[in-house]
């Protein structure tokens, strides 16, 4: 490794202004690659409107005359001889190059378009002719850092001779004629053509989902390896099971389970994903993969984010087994100490065979007996990293997570690409979609109206209020008024319950459980319910403010409603952005609205999920970069699989295994 004080003019300011940006070795400034790149090219004036943003070179035709505004603002002006045309140009306080600006000196300016005056308003003038097409890279620079200081910092790193290595192996490099990365790096930093420019990033991306992907691949054959539990289980007492269910299953809702049956009694480790739309009917596929486990004598766990979650898959559960005999306890942080003390007895010798609740079952002291299987519900509102510490004998369980964000592709492949995936794309049968309109706020009345019309068939509604981030106090301002305005029009009618984030567990569980049980009708909140909540009866939701939530938080809203075979509504109130709101008065597709809301966020803080430092790419852009990805992928699975053993480059292989383990 070379520090980046090797470099000639660093001094220690620019060194601490480099390390901000996380530059410390030469080899890091070398990589640290534009974001952009400004293609400056003499405009074909023949191809230009009035307005538009000229470049231009010439000879300066008469000497330019200084006009002084006053000490702050002065304008200067010359006619500038293009060979075709003779403009007129006015640049804004620059009086300063009075000197240099003189007949017969050759210029480059950079500005607006006048076409009827032939004239030019000039931002930015340079001396000397346009040589051909210069290609001037653009950095992310902050910290007190300017352009054009790391273009010089960078130049005088690329006059170092620092190696820096290559990842793709040999085979590949062949294959697809790819040249030496220094190459790539010096004309990624100083670009020769728009055409060697493309080539030389795409390759550098390609390394660097080619990477990415080998850890990826490597993570999932490594879990896939570990030696699972091999369970042996009679397939016709599940059979039996989900004929006495209260529903028949959809199509895809029994393939799942059908993968997950073939799981559980491989003796390779289950690391699968379910992912469903809002109310896709996961959870009963949950329950079916807890009842074979409990089938061949092990333990279930079923985690969820939130305690009314908890509350509502236990009582699930504990009413679709009453028939077997299969003990089945609640652990919340709400349980009481007592209770807690008995639970993690019983949970430590075996007796209770499954338990369900939030990150409570995974604290330290809970130890388990035989855990077989561990299952998170929401998994994305848990994060990558967060994954269970898991207290256990020495036995490794099989994990399920279930989501109910669908994933875009790229996503699926990246964040998930450890895990194997199964969905549930179609909804159970007689389920009808819910109708989604737009509304202002100044047509509040008819949304009273449509209200009153869902209220007086004995039906419920959910009204969310406005969500203002990070400012808890406006938030339960909101909440409260709404609940007077909901008073004023329904309170003789209807009951209303509120539930906002500042109430205790205890009382939010009894406004659910007073909703559920139809005691109250109207139920204001703010987001709490998004996750999981099932409540048939409720037919209407009315998010006030829509325009503040992502489209998949929306999305994720709606499906609390159309949970039956009554037909269901939606209202969006919003004032603004009403075409981004549009995409879901038109579908009620999970798939398509997140790789909408994909397209429009971007990678970022997609879905509330903190990423690792491993999903920061220096070039590569998992949106726009996915048929490099695909490549990426399909080569970096034959890499790990070791088709190419003599390729397998012990760095490369060492850099892949020493990836964070996220087990
Ligand atoms: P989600 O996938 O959003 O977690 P749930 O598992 O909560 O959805 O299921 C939503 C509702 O649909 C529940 O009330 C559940 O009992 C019901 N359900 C699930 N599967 C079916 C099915 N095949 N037929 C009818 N209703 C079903
Ligand atoms: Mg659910």
């Amino acid at each position: 490794m070379s520090s980046i004080e090797q470099i000639k003019g660093i001094g220690i300011k620019s060194k601490s202004l480099l390390s901000k940006l996380g530059i410390n070795e030469i080899a890091d400034l070398l990589q640290f690659y534009p974001f952009r790149y400004d293609d400056i090219k003499r405009s074909d004036i023949n191809e230009l409107n009035d307005g538009d943003k000229i470049i231009i070179d010439g000879v300066i035709e008469t000497n330019p005359s200084v006009y002084y505004f006053n000490r702050k603002l002065d304008k200067t002006s010359f006619k500038l001889n293009t060979g075709s045309n003779i403009f007129n140009i006015t640049i804004f306080n620059r009086g300063f190059l009075k000197n240099q600006l003189k007949i017969g000196t050759n210029v480059t300016v950079i500005g607006k378009l006048e076409r009827k005056k032939s004239a030019i308003t000039v931002s930015d003038i340079s001396f000397g002719l346009i040589e051909k097409e210069k290609i001037e890279p653009i950095y992310h620079v902050t910290y007190g850092l300017t352009n054009k200081h790391i273009i010089k910092l960078i130049d005088s790193a690329l006059k170092e001779d620092i190696d820096i290595f290559n990842y793709i192996p040999t085979y590949l490099m062949d294959k697809y004629k790819f040249i030496d990365k220094m190459d790539c790096i010096k004309e990624v930093h100083h670009p020769t053509s728009m055409q060697s420019l493309k080539k030389a990033r795409n390759q550098l991306k390609y390394e660097e989902l080619f990477m990415f992907m080998a850890k990826m691949n490597y993570l999932k054959q490594n879990k896939a390896n570990k030696i699972g539990l091999k369970r042996k289980v009679d397939y016709d007492k599940v059979l039996n099971m989900i004929n006495n269910l209260p529903f028949k299953l959809t199509s895809d809702q029994l393939k799942c389970v059908d993968r997950i049956f073939e799981d559980l009694t491989s003796d390779k480790r289950m690391n699968r994903l379910l992912q469903g739309d809002v109310g896709s009917g996961k959870t009963i596929v949950a329950i079916i993969a807890i009842f074979i486990n409990y089938l061949s004598g092990y333990q279930s766990a079923l985690m969820v984010p939130t305690e009314i979650l908890a509350n509502q898959h236990y009582d699930n559960i504990v009413n679709l087994l009453k028939d077997y005999n299969i003990n089945i306890a609640l652990l919340t942080g709400k349980t009481k100490a007592k209770d807690k003390r008995k639970i993690y007895e019983d949970l430590k010798n075996g007796d209770i065979d499954i338990i369900v609740g939030t990150h409570a079952l995974f604290t330290d002291t809970v130890q388990y007996h035989n855990l077989g299987l561990v299952i998170t519900d929401e998994q994305h509102r848990f994060g990558v990293n967060q994954r269970a510490n898991l207290k256990n004998k020495g036995i490794t369980p099989d994990i399920l997570y279930m989501s109910a964000t669908p994933i875009p592709r790229t996503y699926a492949l990246t964040l998930y690409g450890d895990m194997d995936i199964s969905s549930i794309k179609t909804q159970p049968h007689g389920r009808k979609e819910v109708i989604t309109t737009l509304k202002k706020e100044k047509e509040i009345k008819d949304v009273l109206e449509s209200m009153y019309e869902q209220l007086k068939n004995n039906h419920q509604v959910y009204v969310i209020a406005p969500l203002i981030e990070e400012s808890d106090k406006v938030d339960l301002k909101n909440v409260f008024e709404l609940e007077e305005k909901m008073q004023k029009a329904f309170g003789k009618l209807f009951k209303i319950g509120v539930l906002h984030g500042k109430m205790t567990s205890d009382e939010k569980e009894e406004v659910m459980q007073k909703f559920k049980n139809n005691e109250i009708q109207i139920l204001i909140s703010t987001t709490v319910i998004e996750v999981g909540v099932d409540v048939a009866n409720a037919t209407m939701m009315v998010i006030f403010d829509s325009f503040r939530f992502g489209l998949s938080a929306l999305h994720q809203l709606r499906g609390r409603v159309g949970r039956s075979n009554l037909q269901s509504y939606c209202i969006l109130i919003s004032n603004y952005e009403t075409e981004r709101l549009k995409i879901l008065t038109e579908t009620n597709d999970g798939f398509k609205i997140s790789e909408e809301d994909f397209l429009l966020r971007g990678g970022g803080d997609l879905f509330g999920i903190k990423q690792s430092g491993d999903m920061v790419m220096s070039i590569a852009d998992l949106k726009k970069d996915y048929n490099i990805l695909l490549k990426a992928k399909e080569d970096s699975e034959e890499f790990i699989r070791g088709t190419f053993d003599n390729f397998h480059d012990e760095k490369v292989m060492n850099y892949i295994t020493n990836f964070t383990n996220l087990d």
